[in-house]
């Protein structure tokens, strides 16, 4: 779904009544005028105010069938195929635009995400600990993937990953159990406990906490 949407981001439609570029969005499930679908989950829609064909519209339909409304010109993706579409008035669509920015940044996860994973095999051997973050704090990898990255946490015994997924929530609850009892092994194997207090890491051996002063229980 994402793939698909993402290779119309590269088309580039104008509209021919005012020569402004269209607008990805999404199509309404229902084409109001006749009860079917355009058959994509995508149009591209003119949005300007002042193109022509919207202009001119309110007048055209309200003589027509007399109510209110107006034309948008709107064009399917991958296609020349285009059509003026009724609506009802100016915020039509307005809610239904394809947040471009987001589903970029969505991609590049994505493909973060997919590098990490091959990478993750060997990631221990070549002492990077970059690919069990990225997989780790991707809530939408795969949860057998983040498993097999957790159990790489403490051969990586690496301290500056403890506060990095301290402070991530993990939907998963097992998982954050998973990763939590991978991050106090590490915190052992360094002599070092978090204190219950101010989260700061202070030694095992620690009866009073040096940051907060309070008192730890053994
Ligand atoms: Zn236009
Ligand atoms: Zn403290």
């Amino acid at each position: 779904m994402l793939q698909t949407v993402l290779q119309y981001l590269d088309e580039k439609h104008i509209c021919p009544h005012c020569q402004t570029e269209l607008t990805l969005c999404h199509s309404p499930s229902i084409h109001v005028g006749d009860g079917l679908g355009w058959g994509s989950e995508y149009l591209f829609i003119c949005l300007n105010n002042e193109c022509s064909l919207f202009v001119k519209g309110w007048e055209h339909i309200e003589h027509q069938y007399g109510h209110v409304g107006s034309y948008r010109h709107m064009e399917l993706p991958n296609s020349k195929e285009s059509f003026s579409m009724m609506v009802g008035g100016y915020d039509a669509f307005t809610g239904s635009i394809v947040d471009v920015d987001d589903l970029r940044r969505q991609d590049v996860r994505y493909q973060e995400l997919q590098k990490a994973l091959q990478q993750l095999d060997e990631c221990l051997a070549k002492k990077d600990i970059k690919p069990v973050l990225t997989v780790l704090l991707n809530d939408s990898a795969r949860l057998d993937d983040r498993k097999r990255a957790v159990m790489l946490l403490v051969p990586f015994n690496d301290l500056n990953c403890v506060e990095l997924l301290r402070n991530h929530i993990f939907k998963d609850e097992h998982l954050g159990y998973e990763v939590k009892r991978a991050l106090d092994t590490i915190l052992q194997k360094h002599f070092l406990k978090e204190c219950p207090y101010c989260a700061e890491l202070v030694k095992l051996r620690a009866v009073v906490c040096k940051h907060c002063q309070r008192e730890l229980s053994s």
